[in-house]
Order: C-alpha cells, then structure tokens, then sequence
C-alpha cells in the first residue's frame, strides 16, 4: 500500500503491527472525541448558532453578534462565566501577555509554581530584560520549581502563607522544558492546596496544547482564567489566527479593556470574515486533536520498538498533544524533522537545517510543511542541537496524514 509513497516494505509490515499494538489506546483516544464532539454540539445548539452569524462587522466592530455567539459558545464549553476569542491576538504568547498585564499592577507579585514559563513569556516576564516587560513596571517575578514532575505543594502553601502573591502561572505543557506534561488531576490537587491558605490569588492556566485532550478543561478544576492559541487546539486547522481567553467575568473583562482600551474593551474589535472559520475549526477541533494524539501515540510506539527514548509512552496518560523523541544523536534528529518536512502537505520539497534562532542558546532545527504559518496543530516537529538531541513533535490534521508524515520521516532516517 505504501510503497508508491516511498516507504519500503518492511517499514511497513512494522507499521502495522505497531497500528495493532495501539488499538486499545487509539480506542480510548476515539471515546474522548466523541465527549467533546458532544460538548461542542450541545454548545452551538444551545447558543443557536445560525448562517447569520458568520457575516461580519469591520471597523470598530460594534454589535458583532457573531463575535458574542462565538464568546459564550467558548465560555459554555468551558464551563467559564465569559470568554474573549479574537483574531485581534496574534498569538498564544500575545494572550497570555494580555491576561498578565489586565491582571498585574505595579507592586503586585506573579508566581510560576512549574518553573520556568514558556520560552516566549522571558521578555514579557523580565527573566530577560526587555524595557516593556511586566518587570520594567514594576511587578515582581517568583518561581517555584516541580519536584518529580509534581507541584510542590509544602512550598507554594508556605509562599503564599509568607508573601501577598496576586497571581499563580500554571503552564500545563512542557514546552522546551525537560519534565512531563501536567495532568488535569494535578492541576486539580493543587489548586485545592493553594485554596486552603489562600482564598484571593488568582490561578491562571496556560493551556495551550491541551484543549480537548480530556474530558474536562481547568476553569472545572477550580482555576480562575486559562488561556491558549487557535492555532493549537481549538482553531482545529482552521482558524487562520487568533487566541482565546476564558474565566471569571470580571478577569475576562479586564483582559478586554487591556486588548483594546479602557471603557471599549470587549464592544469593539471587527472580525472581518473570520467568524465562520473560528466556529468551523471549533467543530473540527475535537477530531483533529483526536488525530494529533493518533499520530503521537503511533509515533511514539514505533519509535519506541526501534529502541529511541519517548514520553510520554504510548500508553501513558496524555495531558497535551506533544510527544518528545530523544535520538542520542544529531543525525538522526536531524534526518527525522528533514523527514517530517518532506512529508508535509505544504513546502515538501524545502529541506529545514539547524539554525541559530534568536533567542535560543543552541541552534534549532525546525519541520513545519502547514497551511496556516507556524500552525502546530498540524503536524511540526522541531528541535535544539544538544544532547540529548530531543525533537518535539505535535499535531496532525488526520490521524492519516500524521502516520503518513511519521512514516516518511523515518524512511528517511534509515535511509
Ligand atoms: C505555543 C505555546 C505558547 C505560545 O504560543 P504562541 O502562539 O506560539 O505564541 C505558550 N505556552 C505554551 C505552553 C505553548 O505551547
């Protein structure tokens, strides 16, 4: 069947019998998607969305009633007080910065209790100086560490018992960082420690990558506000651009006025023609992050069996769509993302090499062959030139594409 596609005969054979192995999860995956399909379905019914909501406003955008449909079908799916879902975002990292600066003021303290936050978030924090962070204004950054993967609880109770904090970064994905990805159960556990000391900090969740990937999302779990990108998850491949913000009405509100400006906040921003892709990609969303944890469960199966390092492991719980091979060497790393280019739907003939990205301390290489610039719900792969040569993979449109890209990307580092 693949052979006219280039992959030989034993990879093959190899393929489907790992596709055999990962029945019973890929089952599991299948249930999942179905619970969120029903999730998403009950919301734009309830919120009778009709063909009319998919016109649009332009300018300053007042009375976009497909805008506010879009907003509460976000917040019923969440099971959030409100939600801010615009185009006017230009990223994930856009977001958040919008949610730390509407929520900060000067003087008032951020804690991160997984470490680091995500790379992009260095300039925007102050962890590397930047003239417009959050510290140049005068806010204060703490960081408490995971201990095996888990919060630590003892010491975020003894912080927030020592010190006034106004706000908790929870960051669920691993992004860059070498630890696990964490569960919603954990998230869940220490919300109610921080709870038990403290009453008024707000807990905020960088979801990105992990919309739909369970049956519940962090606003059930007790957090306050969650933010992530719809050109991860929830834009399902659709969604040109865009990023959303969901939780307490009166935090949702302060994000508004910080996106837009003080007393128009969330009345205005025209959407232009995207409220039919922003809802069609919702739709989708849930089968394409189905397909993405296909592709990532299958990956990291066959891979496994030609003896690399994977996590998480096929049939370990997933709390994002990411999936992390370690290659102990440079070569294969770099033959695999070259693969993963080549079999991408867009730019197959481009072959990525290792480059010095600004911002990064090791060159990178990066695989992305997607319809949507930097989309990484659709399947990317990328990583740092350093021992122990770990790609990050994600995504997936349909759980056949994915293996299709996988597969090529390991005929060509065999080759
Ligand atoms: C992707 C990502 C971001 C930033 O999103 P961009 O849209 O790339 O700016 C932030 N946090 C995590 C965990 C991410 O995976």
């Amino acid at each position: 069947m693949y052979e006219e596609y280039g992959i030989n005969q034993n990879l093959e054979k190899l393929a489907l019998e790992v596709e055999e192995e990962v029945k019973e999860e890929l089952k599991k995956v299948d249930i999942i998607c179905e619970k969120n399909s029903i999730k998403v379905l009950k919301a734009f019914q309830e919120n009778a969305l009709s063909d009319i909501h998919f016109g649009m406003t332009t300018g300053y955008g007042y009375g976009d009633i497909g805008r506010d449909v879009i907003e509460k079908i976000y917040a019923q799916i969440f099971k959030a007080e409100d939600a801010l879902v615009r185009s006017q975002f230009i990223s994930g990292t856009h977001a958040l910065t919008v949610a730390l600066f509407s929520l900060l003021r000067p003087g008032d303290t951020m804690l991160s209790i997984n470490g680091k936050p995500y790379d992009t978030l260095d300039e925007v924090i102050g962890i590397v100086e930047n003239q417009s962070s959050l510290k140049a204004y005068g806010i204060n950054y703490r960081q408490i560490d995971l201990v095996n993967n888990d919060f630590n609880d003892e010491e975020i109770q003894e912080t927030l018992k020592r010190e006034k904090i106004k706000l908790i970064e929870i960051q669920r994905s691993r992004g860059y960082a070498n630890r696990k990805s964490l569960t919603l159960d954990k998230v869940e556990r220490v919300i109610k420690k921080i709870r038990e000391v403290d009453q008024d900090v707000i807990i905020m969740i960088d979801n990105c990558y992990c919309e739909f990937v369970g049956e519940k999302e962090p606003i059930e779990v007790g957090a306050d506000i969650a933010v992530g990108s719809l050109i991860k998850n929830l834009g399902g491949g659709i969604a040109p651009n865009g990023a959303y913000i969901v939780g307490k009405k009166e935090l949702v509100e302060l994000a508004g006025e910080r996106l837009t400006a003080p007393g128009e906040g969330k009345e205005v921003g025209p959407t232009l023609g995207m409220n039919k892709s922003i809802l069609q990609g919702l739709f989708f969303a849930p089968s394409v992050v189905a397909s993405s944890l296909k592709t990532a469960i299958f990956t990291s199966k066959i891979l496994e069996k030609m003896g690399y390092q994977l996590d998480p492991k096929y049939n370990e719980e997933r709390a994002d769509i990411v999936q992390t091979i370690a290659f102990g060497n440079e070569k294969d790393l770099v033959k695999y993302c070259q693969g993963i280019q080549m079999g991408s739907p867009v730019d197959s003939n481009s072959i990525p090499e290792a480059w010095d990205m600004p911002g990064y301390t090791d060159k990178v290489i990066m695989a992305a062959g997607s319809f949507t610039q930097g989309s990484s719900i659709e399947l990317s792969c990328d990583g740092p030139i350093r021992p122990p040569y770990i790609a990050f993979q994600q995504g997936g449109l349909t759980y056949p594409y994915g293996k299709l890209g996988v597969l090529k990307a390991i005929q060509n580092m065999t080759n």
